[in-house]
């Protein structure tokens, strides 16, 4: 039987990072399913183009993660301010809507902003994020006593909807206040009678790969990491005896765990788990989204993405990834990807894709069909996991019984929450340094 120190599920980024922690330092085995590394953050090529599963762009916060990747890419990464806009009631707005309420129809933007004095008299803690309270606030309640009736109808309530794929008034709002802007009382009369301000929330100014796409930060982890199997699923781990079926190697001895496959998957593979906890698992929800990826030709529009509140367009956002990285398509055209949710539910591809293109060409993102050379599906299985008491009550217990094992699940999904590369990057280094201290 192979042994090792650390066996680490999953070679996404929070699993190449703890990798690249332990190098060196102690034995370790990262199994990645995959023949290729880098999980959702990576990028596929076709006919010219480099798409990747809907943008991926760096949001760096944390100075210590963020000279830790920019160092990884070495040079290969632009800083770019974003141009994102919102097509509502047939214009298009500056992001965020709330602060940019003055290119929209003067009824609609009078209602905005009645809704939003409103709220805001009424509140003696306008911003304040539901989950602080007694009992938890959902997002239906939440939008509208911080931003009011018309900001939260025209666009928190559609938006939110179509992106969660869930009952709104079940979803709760922990995952609110890194992602969702709010401006002051002055910033939103200011973006509704002057010009607004765009660089306002978490993703204001971006990195991103110059070439290669996002998969160019997987790629430069992998150069620096001597343990990797690619092409092999963990399918069965023991935790009480610390053994693991890992793809063609078959049993692997370990003596730490670092998970970062999704939570509910990883316990389903578990020995014997506490039947309270297969249960805890199994209320652990989540939505699915389907990235429809574009090569275009004719395309003039510079900015870099649009969010899309209204029924009538299939997709929730739509974004065009060669106006952050010219090399993700062929010279002079233009490399699209579109976003559509459905609540963890196939989806008929040639219907929604008729649908895709038929909402591009009334927003004016392209101009007519046969301007589109290449396309391709790529899916998010597990995509937005669903925040509801279901997954309030469930984590702690799960959370608390790996804890007693001294096992480890980290990342995006193994921890079940909504966050970015930057925080799966974050929590990879951590797993290995508590693995370091742990001896
Ligand atoms: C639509 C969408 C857009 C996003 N946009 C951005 C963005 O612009 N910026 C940003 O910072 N973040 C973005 N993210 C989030 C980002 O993708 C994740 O935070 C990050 O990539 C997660 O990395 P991870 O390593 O935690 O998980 P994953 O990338 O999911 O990696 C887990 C790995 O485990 C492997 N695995 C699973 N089961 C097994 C098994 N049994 N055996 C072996 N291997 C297994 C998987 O194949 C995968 O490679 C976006 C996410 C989505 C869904």
């Amino acid at each position: 039987m192979i042994e090792t120190d650390t066996l680490i599920i999953g070679g996404g980024l929070a699993g190449l990072s703890a990798a690249h922690a332990l190098e060196g330092k102690r034995a370790y085995l990262l199994c990645e399913r995959e023949p290729r590394l880098g999980g959702l953050a990576a990028s596929v090529k076709k006919n010219g183009f480099t798409f990747d599963y809907s943008g991926h762009l760096l949001h760096l916060r944390w100075p210590k993660t963020k000279k830790f990747i920019l160092n990884l890419l070495d040079g290969n990464h632009a800083l770019i301010e974003r141009k994102a806009r919102i097509f509502s009631n047939g214009v298009y707005t500056p992001y965020p809507f709330q602060a940019n309420l003055s290119g929209l129809p003067a009824t609609v933007r009078s209602e905005c902003v009645r809704g939003f004095l409103a709220a805001y008299k009424k509140s003696h803690r306008p911003y304040a994020i539901g989950h602080t309270r007694k009992s938890p606030e959902v997002f239906t309640a939440w939008t509208r006593r911080v931003f009011g009736e018309g900001i939260s109808k025209h666009f928190m309530l559609p938006y939110n909807s179509k992106l969660w794929r869930y009952p709104l008034e079940k979803l709760s709002t922990e995952w609110c206040a890194p992602f969702v802007p709010r401006p002051t009382l002055k910033q939103v009369l200011e973006g509704a009678y002057q010009r607004g301000k765009e660089a306002i929330g978490y993703n204001a100014s971006f990195y991103y790969p110059l070439r290669g796409g996002i998969q160019a930060l997987p790629d430069a982890f992998a150069r620096g990491l001597t343990c990797i199997e690619r092409n092999c699923a963990v399918t069965a781990i023991d935790l009480k005896n610390k053994t693991a079926i890992c793809g063609c190697l078959g049993p692997v001895k370990f003596k730490h765990l670092i998970n970062t496959a999704a939570l509910n998957d990883f316990i389903a593979k578990l020995t014997a788990p506490p039947s309270a906890i297969k249960q805890a698992a199994k209320k652990l929800g989540h939505n699915t989204v389907y990235v429809l990826n574009l090569g275009v030709k004719n395309a003039g529009c510079g900015i870099h993405w649009a969010y899309f509140p209204e029924r009538n367009f299939p997709f929730y956002r739509a974004g065009i990834a060669s106006n952050f990285s010219k090399r993700l398509a062929p010279k002079g055209l233009a490399s699209f990807y579109i976003e559509v949710s459905t609540p963890d539910a196939p989806l008929n591809l040639s219907g929604a894709e008729t649908a895709v293109i038929k909402g591009l060409i009334s927003c004016a993102l392209i101009k007519k069909e046969s301007d589109i050379i290449e396309s391709l599906w790529l899916k998010i299985p597990c995509a937005y996991v669903i925040y509801n008491r279901e997954r309030a009550a469930s984590l702690p217990v799960i959370f608390d019984w790996l804890t007693t094992l001294r096992a480890q699940s980290i990342g995006r999904y193994g921890s079940w929450k909504y966050s970015f590369m930057e925080e799966s990057v974050k929590e990879g280094l951590e797993a290995a340094e508590k693995v370091l201290r742990h001896g």
